[in-house]
């Protein structure tokens, strides 16, 4: 089936080729990598396939601008990202139509990673400028303490496929506002949204050498050594636990900086004083945005025994109601997930569930046909020893469990190895409190089923991770504090 013209549009007009020192190159090596609809499993088009000489290249780049960058007016970095903050606005049409491309959720969600994309760069335009040290006497009254902090300098930064330009810009923000320079590469699945994100901030004035952008099909012998390089002073990492655990210990090497945004394993608890009817709209939420295949997804729904079922049946009738299809189509709710392998450890998880007695009441299979597509599934009676329970779906699947306790449920929620969000429905404010703090996670949606924000600090305790994007923490991740020791003698 061959795509629309606005749709071959779009696509025609990314660059396809690496981003280095300001210029567009092909591959040292002239290979390409395919990039594929999800929805229809075709090809798109080729973008190059980096070499490691190449990642060198980009690193070498990124190390010679440093100095200069760090030295730039911080009203010039806040313009840039202002300018890029307003470009992304400009051309969020396009944009979104070249996410769902690529990525495969519907053009109403890929507006909304626009949108809430190009907010990084509007927040850290504003942060930019708020880069403070501090004065003080000492304690001893007789020395003073100054503080100030620097751009840690090139930073090498990589990104997942779930949210493709979303996940660009949480670092990349912070990053020019800083004064740090930068190696990036996007997941292979999906690097178009990030060689668009490029051409953006290009033209809205950010000087060669500062972002560099390589895709690669070989992450791994691409970027390896790039962790390893003496030039690279910072590494920022979003994606699965499993690569991240790698990723440190690699740069354990060289005691390099990190920031890592790992997996998650999200409860969401209903308590029976909750008003269900938001707890719904916000379980849709917390687990249909990006067709479930979000860190923040809501994995398993604790819910109290007296309204567990009432909670499950509802969910059921709206997930069941949705529409699935290409998110191009109109009136698309659910896109396909983003291949083959992720649609068939969906498949997995759900069967090993009701293998073990949990019951489908809506959904349960993929869907026949091109793409890969996977029916909205409430699974029921889910025992305690189901693997979806401890493993991340990362699909359209809510699998409900009845508690019975306050303690049982914090008991239930803690139990994982993964801490990066929990979501609490309940309208008792002094159980709300106590509930936000035992839980062991780094965010928690109260009566909401939304914690990405901007500027608020988002990042996970446990193994999902180390260090917060956005919010004011945001930027410190991409600065290093210095003291001066001050004798006033
Ligand atoms: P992934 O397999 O860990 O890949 C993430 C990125 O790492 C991709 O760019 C990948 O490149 C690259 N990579 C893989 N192996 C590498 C290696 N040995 N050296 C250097 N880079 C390597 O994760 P994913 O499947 O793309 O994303 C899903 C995961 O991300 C989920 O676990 C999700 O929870 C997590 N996530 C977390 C957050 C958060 O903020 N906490 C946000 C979004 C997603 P290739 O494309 O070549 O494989």
């Amino acid at each position: 089936m061959a795509i629309a013209t606005q749709e071959q549009q779009v696509v025609d007009d990314v660059p396809k080729q690496l981003y280095i020192a300001g210029e567009w190159r092909d591959a040292a090596g002239g290979e390409t990598i395919d990039v594929e609809d999800p929805a229809t499993g075709e090809v798109l088009c080729q973008v190059a396939d980096a070499t490691p000489e190449d990642a060198q290249a980009a690193l070498g780049a990124a190390h010679e601008k440093q100095a200069e960058w760090a030295a730039t007016a911080p009203n010039e970095r806040s313009e840039i990202l202002h300018s890029a903050f307003e470009a992304l606005n400009d051309q969020a049409g396009e944009l979104a139509l070249l996410m769902t491309l690529e990525m495969g959720k519907t053009l109403a969600e890929s507006k909304g990673e626009i949108a809430y994309a190009s907010e990084f760069f509007r927040w850290y335009a504003g942060e930019a400028l708020r880069v403070e040290g501090q004065y003080k006497v000492a304690g001893n009254g007789a020395g003073r303490v100054l503080t100030m902090r620097q751009p840690v300098g090139p930073c090498v930064m990589i990104t997942p496929w779930n949210f493709p330009m979303a996940m660009g810009t949480r670092k990349i923000g912070p990053a020019i506002a800083a004064g740090c320079t930068m190696v990036v590469k996007p997941a292979q699945l999906t690097p178009l949204s990030m060689l668009a994100l490029a051409k953006v901030l290009e033209e809205a004035g950010l000087p060669g050498g500062v972002l560099n952008v390589i895709t690669a099909s070989s992450s791994g012998s691409t970027m390896g050594p790039l962790i390893e390089d003496p030039r690279t002073r910072k590494l920022s990492f979003t994606g699965s636990t499993e690569v991240g655990q790698s990723l440190i210990e690699q740069s354990a090497k060289r005691v390099l900086k990190v920031s890592m945004e790992l997996g998650g394993n999200a409860p969401f608890l209903v308590f029976e004083d909750a008003d269900l009817d938001a707890a719904v709209d916000g379980a849709m939420i917390a687990k249909m945005r990006n067709i479930g295949e979000a860190c923040t997804s809501a994995n398993r729904f604790h819910v109290a025994a007296p309204v567990a079922e009432e909670f499950a049946s509802r969910l059921a009738e709206r997930m069941g109601a949705m529409k699935v299809g290409r998110g191009t189509e109109d009136g698309s709710e659910v896109g396909p997930l983003i291949d083959d392998d992720q649609r068939g450890k969906v498949a997995e998880l759900v069967e090993d569930a009701v293998d073990r007695g949990a019951k489908a009441i809506v959904g349960g299979k993929g869907v026949d046909g091109p793409g890969y597509f996977y029916e909205p599934t409430v699974l029921a009676d889910v025992t305690s020893d189901a693997r979806l329970l401890k493993e991340e779906i990362f699909g359209p699947v809510a699998p409900v469990i009845a508690f019975d306790s306050e303690d049982d449920a914090i008991h239930a929620a803690n139990d994982t190895e993964f801490g990066l969000v929990a979501y609490v429905y309940t309208k008792d404010l002094k159980r709300a409190f106590r509930v936000c703090e035992a839980l062991d996670s780094g965010m928690i949606g109260l009566n909401q089923g939304l914690v990405s924000n901007a500027g608020a600090p988002f990042g996970g305790v446990k193994q999902s991770g180390v260090g917060r994007e956005g919010g004011n923490e945001g930027i410190d991740e991409y600065l290093e504090v210095k003291y001066v020791a001050v004798n006033m003698d």
